[in-house]
């Protein structure tokens, strides 16, 4: 089984939302049709008292004192639950249906304006006996004065078992219903959502080592295909971010491998037999070297690894033309014998936000970069401006140059496109990485655009303030 967490599974929920949903358009429909229907068996029963009432104006005109025999003849077992009473124009009682006995039909005062008026009316009474009648007041009228009022009634009874019957099987039949629209919804959505559980499942078969495993689409272009799409690209993009690190350990440890294996080699090969203090000082001053380019790898590759988190923690605003002056300055110090010139471009005061020492980093590895790869002769230049609301400093120099196909390769660790001069030079690839890792943890953006044997032109862009 599938655990989907804490909280009730999807299943569970669809089935108990559309259940109660279910319910609550039952309750509604039957409450409707409930008064739908007692409405409509009302209507009936108002008709059938009109029909009565006409039915019985006509006998008591024929019939003479005993009105009752004249219906009884007129409409058969239609008359058993009949009810009716003549009224005098003052209201006094006359002949009444026997099934009244002793007790009258009410004559409420509305009936009785209505009445004077000329107007029937119909309500609904309660007699003493507690029993609920539908009564209709007619007012009989001869040259517009009003000369008999006839009542006429029929017990609700029938009506209200009528309507109590059909309560009994909504309420019968009601959840009888929900609960099978909730078994077939369950249903429903187990199907629908086994192939979720099947995507879990091959999810949960990927592992680091498998990155390349993908989740195969259905192909039927819905959801569940744009779900497993959207892992797939998830999954793309662990797969190169996992090859990514691979090579990067892979680099690095041959970084760090080649200068130690210089160095296990000469003190080999100084230990083999004795050796003059001079040769001693050789062997120990080549090691120097190569500790040293150790050191700097290892700095390098600390500097690359926090990057991203200093900058974060670090955040203040930092006015980026000293930084260039400073930049220059190294550039000027580390240009002095290479027969190069440093000098400053266009210079607007601009500003970020970001982490100071971090940003001096990212300048002065281009700097250094432009001092090692230009030859004697050349300039290098930096300016500082402003536009569109961002800050950009630009490194230029005049050196050999980069090819197209290599310019975003650089900022990958450990490309080094000159191997033989990036060595003598002490440099492992990463300063470059270094300088884009600190630029767009700033939210900026380092890109250079460059010619072979014409120059390189580094710029480095972030959100001015
Ligand atoms: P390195 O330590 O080798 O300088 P970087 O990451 O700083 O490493 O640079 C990577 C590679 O990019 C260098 O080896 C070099 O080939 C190329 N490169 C960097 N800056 C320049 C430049 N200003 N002109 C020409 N090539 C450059």
């Amino acid at each position: 089984m599938i655990a989907w967490g804490r909280s009730l599974s999807v299943r569970t929920q669809l089935t108990l939302w559309y259940s109660s949903l279910l319910l609550v358009i039952l309750i509604l429909i039957g409450a409707l049709s409930y008064r739908v229907l007692a409405w409509s068996l009302t209507q009936d029963l108002d008709a059938s008292l009109g029909t009565f009432a006409r039915v019985l104006q006509e006998a008591d005109r024929w019939s003479g004192p005993s009105p009752e025999d004249a219906l009884r003849d007129l409409l058969g077992p239609e008359m058993a639950d009949k009810l009716f009473q003549l009224l005098d124009p003052m209201g006094r009682p006359g002949s009444r249906s026997s099934a009244l006995r002793q007790r009258r039909l009410p004559l409420s005062a509305q009936a009785w304006r209505n009445a004077a008026r000329g107007e029937r009316t119909v309500e609904t009474v309660v007699l003493t006996s507690g029993e609920r009648v539908r009564v209709l007041t007619m007012p009989v009228l001869r040259g517009g004065t009003l000369v008999q009022l006839i009542q006429v009634g029929i017990p609700l009874a029938r009506v209200e078992d009528a309507l109590r019957r059909y309560l009994q099987i909504v309420l019968a039949l009601g959840p009888v219903g929900v609960l099978l629209a909730a078994g077939g919804g369950a249903g429903i959505a187990r199907v629908a959502l086994r192939p979720v559980r099947e995507m879990a499942r091959t999810a949960r078969r990927i592992t680091a080592e498998d990155l390349a495993a993908r989740i195969p689409p259905r192909g039927a272009g819905d959801e569940l295909d744009y779900l497993a799409e959207t892992l797939n690209g998830m999954l793309a993009r662990l797969e190169g971010a996992f090859d990514q690190m691979r090579r990067f350990n892979a680099d690095a440890a041959h970084e760090l491998r080649t200068p130690l294996t210089v160095l296990k080699g000469e003190m080999e090969v100084a230990l083999r037999s004795e050796r003059s203090p001079a040769e001693y000082r050789r062997v120990l001053g080549t090691s120097l070297e190569e500790v040293e380019r150790l050191i700097k790898v290892s700095e390098d590759l600390l500097l690359l690894a926090r990057a991203p988190s200093e900058v974060g923690l670090r955040r203040a605003r930092v006015d980026l033309e000293p930084l260039v002056l400073e930049a220059l300055d190294a550039g000027v110090r580390l240009a002095s014998g290479a027969g190069v010139s440093v000098s400053l471009g266009q210079m607007t005061p601009a500003a970020a936000i970001g982490d100071g020492p971090a940003l001096r980093r990212a300048m002065l590895n281009l700097v250094e970069n432009a001092v090692k790869y230009t030859l004697p002769g050349g300039r290098i230049t930096l300016s500082l401006g402003q536009a569109d609301g961002l800050a950009r400093i630009v490194v230029e120099d005049t050196g050999i140059g980069i090819d197209a196909a290599d310019q975003e390769r650089i900022f990958e660790p450990f490309v080094r496109l000159d191997e033989a001069r990036s060595r003598e030079t002490g440099g492992s690839g990463l300063g470059l990485a270094i300088a884009r890792s600190i630029v767009v943890a700033h939210g900026g953006h380092l890109d250079v655009q460059s010619a072979p044997k014409a120059g390189s032109r580094f710029t480095i862009e972030l959100p001015a303030v």
